[in-house]
């Protein structure tokens, strides 16, 4: 047992910027950590909650909010180094932990003195003369605690504790299982025949892959998004794309210790029971209640709006790739995978544009720095790179963030390259939020990738998926940093879950805007900008393939939203009810969803997108009509509209309902059009 006087986890740190001093940190300090803040937080909970003075804004909503700040921080490291960098040791803490903090939380959330002072407040707080801000907060709160169940009975209250005691359990089981599924899985290529048809770039990816796991001087791919992909793109080998491909599909179900149909199934048993013990009759029910989009029936018109035309265009688009087959003396039907590799040369074909064509252009470094420069054109923002700062894994940049006057206003930390012990996918996290309340605190941000690192001495170069994955994420990253609030509940990304795409996804438009590829897609060995020509295709081809990509997430998020709506899904077996459902929708066969429900980590690995994977589309129709107030304006980087689009929605984290942050920014309600125009289905039967 460390002593608190020597765990550097409970010691002010006394690093640059209070970043944590992640060299002196081992996974032995976390666990003593986690129980004396935790302690300490229901400490001060305890004594907001005795407080003799009757309840006010101060000495109870705002204390509430201010405190547990030690469990914060800590957390908040922990989890980003169990998603970035973990280890068989971290994952242990992991398991140990996730289930004691949930205990801990649903303690505070139950805790009746404290939220008998919550309903006092909350029922008077329109006559508390409170800013917008703070009424915002007082509301935030109180809901908190009547969904994690304050106002139910004593016998449902304990229930309601257990259940999140168990779900924490099983959702850190849920993503243990599938990172060490896609750990174990490895394809070793042995030689030119194993090769065939694979790219230059991907090849030294594939060797850099192998050598990194010890097999130097082979080439492997991995499951790792950026190598299978592309993997499933290019070879020309159809036995090892199908191989290749069932892995990738299959991650999560496999009669082992990391089987993930068994905890699914008990997820969602347990998720039910949450939902009827609120007194919703399912929790698709209950989820939505916390959104924008208010009830699964708004959700549902929204997703059968794209749903066939989406099976439309797919079907235009299968058909092409049939036809491009049979060109090549190949008389199989289109499998699942056989899209991707017929979809490339049919790409290739009709716009003379192929991945291999564009890479050079989009060197790793120069696409963070056109970011960069986005961000700068913007909004001011400048990012100055400190070498000297401690970070967990060399690959990690970090940055000073400065704003318009160099007033410094955050830390970015980018971490862009796969490795075997961090999680898969992209995405943003906080080491530190915003907030103004508890004195003048800078948020530290960081964006994750997994992108596959380029050969030794040579650039890493990206796809255009993943020049908008970097941009997505730092939409995000600016959600973050630009946050302007006072308390850190409502800080950055604190947003209904159906808001939160909205920055990433509308940042993306930014990186095939021409203006920013002249400047920045620079060919990586000789310097030249990308050609116009090239340009001009990459805009032909942008709702290429566009069926494809619709139907496998739409199906998803329909299955999603099936799945959390049915009444009682005690036993349910989570690959029959997903090989029902895509019966019942019509999923066409050379699709699979993007996502399978035994590896659907959006669902499973938390609670936060159940009932939610539709949020990206819901987005979608948010970004498409606020990227538009720029063409309207006639410039993309039109300085009154990118200051209103600073303040409504970048700054104001969760201080302002969405809907009346995107009017405030917008001056009206969005609109569905620029979406459907966006993806190419206004009108889905023409030819792709
Ligand atoms: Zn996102």
């Amino acid at each position: 047992m460390t002593e608190p006087t020597t765990n550097p986890l409970l010691q002010p740190w006394q690093t640059p910027y209070g970043l944590p001093p992640f060299e002196h940190i081992r996974p032995e300090h976390y666990v003593p950590a986690f129980e004396h803040a935790m302690r300490a937080h229901r400490a001060e909970v305890d004594a907001i909650a005795a407080d003799p003075e009757p309840p006010t804004f101060a000495n109870t909503v705002a204390a509430f909010d201010g405190c547990g700040r030690d469990l914060g921080r800590i957390e908040r490291l922990f989890f980003n180094l169990t998603a970035s960098e973990t280890s068989p040791a971290l994952q242990a803490v992991e398991r140990e932990m996730s289930p004691r903090l949930a205990a801990h939380y649903s303690a505070i959330h139950l805790h009746g003195a404290l939220f008998a002072r919550l309903e006092q407040l909350h029922a008077r707080r329109e006559a508390l003369g409170l800013t917008a801000e703070a009424l915002r907060l007082t509301e935030r709160i109180h809901l908190d605690f009547v969904r994690a169940g304050a106002r139910l009975p004593a016998a449902a209250k304990t229930r309601c504790a257990a259940i999140e005691e168990r779900l924490a359990l099983l959702t850190t089981r849920f993503s243990q299982n599938v990172l060490a599924d896609e750990a174990d899985f490895r394809l070793t290529l042995r030689d030119e025949r194993d090769l065939a048809g694979l790219p230059e770039d991907l090849r030294a990816a594939a060797r850099e892959a192998a050598l990194e796991r010890g097999e130097a001087g082979l080439w492997m791919i991995t499951l790792s998004r950026s190598l299978v992909v592309p993997f499933l793109t290019f070879s020309d080998r159809r036995d090892l794309r199908e191989l290749a491909f069932n892995a990738w599909i299959r991650r999560g179900e496999h009669d082992t210790e990391h089987d993930n149909r068994p905890v699914a199934r008990e997820i969602l048993a347990l998720r039910s029971e949450q939902a009827r013990l609120h007194g919703y009759r399912n929790y698709a029910d209950y989820a939505l209640v916390d959104r924008m989009a208010g009830t699964p029936a708004a959700v549902a018109r929204l997703l059968g709006a794209v749903w066939e035309p989406a099976k439309a265009r797919a079907a235009a688009e299968r058909d092409a790739l049939r036809a491009m087959a049979l060109s090549h003396g190949a008389t199989h039907a289109i499998e699942p995978w056989d899209w991707r590799y017929y979809a490339e040369k049919v790409r290739k074909a009709r716009y003379e544009l192929d991945d291999a064509l564009l890479k050079p252009y989009f060197p790793l470094e120069r696409m963070l720095a056109a970011a960069f420069d986005t961000a700068h054109r913007l909004f001011g923002l400048r990012f100055v790179e400190r070498k000297d700062l401690p970070a967990y894994h060399p690959d990690v940049r970090t940055f000073e963030v400065r704003g318009r006057d160099d007033r410094m206003i955050g830390v970015f930390l980018s971490d862009n390259y796969a490795r075997p012990n961090k999680r898969g996918g992209a995405w943003m996290n906080g080491y530190r939020w915003q907030s103004r309340a508890n004195g003048e605190t800078l948020p530290i941000i960081v964006n994750n990738s997994n992108f596959a690192r380029g050969p030794a001495g040579e650039p890493t170069l990206l796809s255009a998926d993943d020049v908008r994955t970097l941009f997505h994420e730092f939409g995000h990253g600016l959600h973050g940093l630009l946050s302007d609030v006072t308390y850190e509940r409502l800080s950055g990304t604190h947003v209904l879950r159906d808001f939160v795409e909205l920055p990433s996804q509308l940042f993306e438009h930014w990186a095939f805007e021409p203006a920013v590829l002249k400047r920045h897609a620079r060919h990586h060995a000789t310097g030249e900008p990308i050609p116009d020509a090239l340009i001009d295709r990459m805009n032909e081809a942008k709702r290429f393939n566009q069926g494809f990509e619709m139907v496998e997430y739409t199906a998803c998020a329909l299955v999603d939203m099936a799945l959390h709506a049915l009444p009682d899904p005690d036993g349910v077996d989570v690959t029959a009810f997903e090989r029902a459902e895509q019966e019942r929708i019509g999923m066409p066969r050379e699709i699979v969803l993007r996502h399978r429900l035994p590896h659907f980590g959006h669902l499973f690995a938390s609670s936060g997108y159940a009932a939610g994977y539709y949020v990206y589309l819901w987005a979608e129709v948010l970004d498409a009509d606020a990227y538009d107030a720029f063409v309207e304006a006639g410039d993309p980087f039109d300085p009154e509209t990118a200051e209103r689009l600073r303040r409504c929605v970048y700054s104001s984290g969760g201080t302002l309902p969405p809907a009346e942050a995107y009017r405030a920014f917008r001056g009206r309600d969005p609109v569905v059009g620029p979406l459907l125009a966006q993806r190419g289905l206004a009108d889905a039967r023409q030819p792709a």
